[in-house]
C-alpha cells in the first residue's frame, strides 16, 4: 500500500467513527497530507482516550515515538509541544466538530486556534477555491508554521493575534478550537444569517486543559438556535476565558453535564432576562437556554 492508500483508509475510518455526513469532508481527510503539517519526524503519538485520562490525573500517558508517516493515519493525537500540552488533535473529534459546521462550497470560515493548520487545510478543501478560511493562532510560532504549511491554499489567510480581540468579519461558519467560558459577542455579531458557530464551553481542569461540551449555535431569522454536539476535553483558550466566570461555570456546567441538561439546550438568548430554570449557562451577554428560539 502507498501512503495515499493509507490516507484513504484513514479517511474511511474517520467517516465511520465520527458518523460523517459530508462526502467532501471525507475526501478532504483522504487528500490532506498530515505528515506535511507536523514538522520533521520523529513524531510522538498517543490515543485521545489515554491523553484525556492522563489530563484527569488517572494515569500517566504513554507516548509512542515513530518516524513512519503511515502511523499518523490512525485516530491518534500527535504531540507538538508536551510542556505546553499542544497537540495536533484527535482526527475523529475534529471531524465531528467540522461536520457540525455543515460547510458548503464557497463558505467563509473562521478557524480560531488553528495550530499548525492541518484541520484548517481540511476545511479549506471542503469550502474549495471559491470559499475562504480565516485562521488565527495566539502563538506566533504556531501561526508561522501554519502560514508556511498552508501556503498552497490561496483561499486561506493565517493571522497571529488575540482571539478575544480579533475581528474575523462576516462568516458562514466558525470553529473555536480552544476551551472558553462563554461565546464572545463579536462571534455572534459576525455570524451571517444561517451561519454556524461551534465552540467548546469548558471547565479548566488543569492550567492547560479543560473539559466540557461542544456547543453549536445557528443564526436563524428569529434568533440563535443552540445545541450540544458532544462532550470533550480540549486545550484552554487563554484570553478567551473570563476569570470571573470560572467559578460559576464550574458549578453550573458540571451539574448540567452530570444531569444531561446540556443536551436539552435549544437556544442562545441575547435578550435581557432574569435567570430561571431554563437557563443552562446564563451570562450577561449570552445565555444558553432550554427554551426554543422564539
Ligand atoms: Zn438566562
Amino acid at each position: 500500500m502507498t501512503l495515499d492508500d493509507y490516507r484513504r483508509c484513514y479517511a474511511e475510518e474517520i467517516e465511520q467513527v465520527a458518523s460523517l455526513e459530508s462526502p467532501a469532508l471525507v475526501e478532504a481527510y483522504a487528500r490532506v497530507p498530515r505528515e506535511k503539517f507536523l514538522g520533521p519526524p520523529p513524531w510522538e503519538i498517543v490515543s485521545a482516550e489515554m491523553r484525556a485520562m492522563a489530563a484527569a490525573g488517572l494515569i500517566e500517558a504513554k507516548y509512542r515515538t515513530t518516524s513512519e508517516p503511515r502511523h499518523l493515519y490512525h485516530n491518534v493525537v500527535v504531540s507538538l509541544d508536551r510542556a505546553k500540552d499542544i497537540n495536533n488533535g484527535q482526527p475523529s473529534a475534529l471531524a465531528s466538530w467540522i461536520n457540525a459546521l455543515d460547510l458548503r462550497g464557497g463558505d467563509r470560515v473562521y478557524h480560531l486556534g488553528c495550530g499548525v493548520g492541518y484541520y484548517t487545510a481540511v476545511m479549506a478543501e471542503v469550502v474549495g477555491p471559491g470559499g475562504s478560511v480565516v485562521a488565527l493562532d495566539a502563538q506566533p510560532d504556531l501561526a508561522a508554521r501554519a502560514r508556511e504549511n498552508l501556503s498552497g491554499y490561496p483561499q486561506v489567510a493565517v493571522h497571529t493575534g488575540d482571539g478575544a480581540a480579533f475581528d474575523p468579519e462576516p462568516c458562514d461558519a466558525m470553529l473555536i478550537n480552544a476551551g472558553v467560558t462563554h461565546p464572545r459577542t463579536l462571534w455572534l455579531d459576525r455570524l451571517r444569517q444561517g451561519g454556524r458557530l461551534v465552540f467548546p464551553l469548558t471547565i479548566a481542569t488543569s492550567p492547560t486543559l479543560g473539559q466540557g461540551a461542544m456547543v453549536k449555535v445557528v443564526r436563524e431569522s428569529a434568533g440563535f438556535a443552540a445545541k450540544t454536539v458532544s462532550l470533550l476535553a480540549i486545550l484552554n483558550g487563554g484570553n478567551l476565558r473570563d476569570p470571573e466566570l470560572e467559578a460559576p461555570l464550574r458549578q453550573t456546567l458540571a451539574k448540567a453535564m452530570a444531569t444531561g441538561a446540556m443536551f436539552q439546550m435549544k437556544s442562545l438568548r441575547r435578550d435581557t432576562h432574569e435567570p430561571d430554570d431554563s437557563c443552562l449557562w446564563h451570562t450577561p451577554g449570552a445565555c444558553l437556554s432550554a427554551k426554543p428560539v422564539i
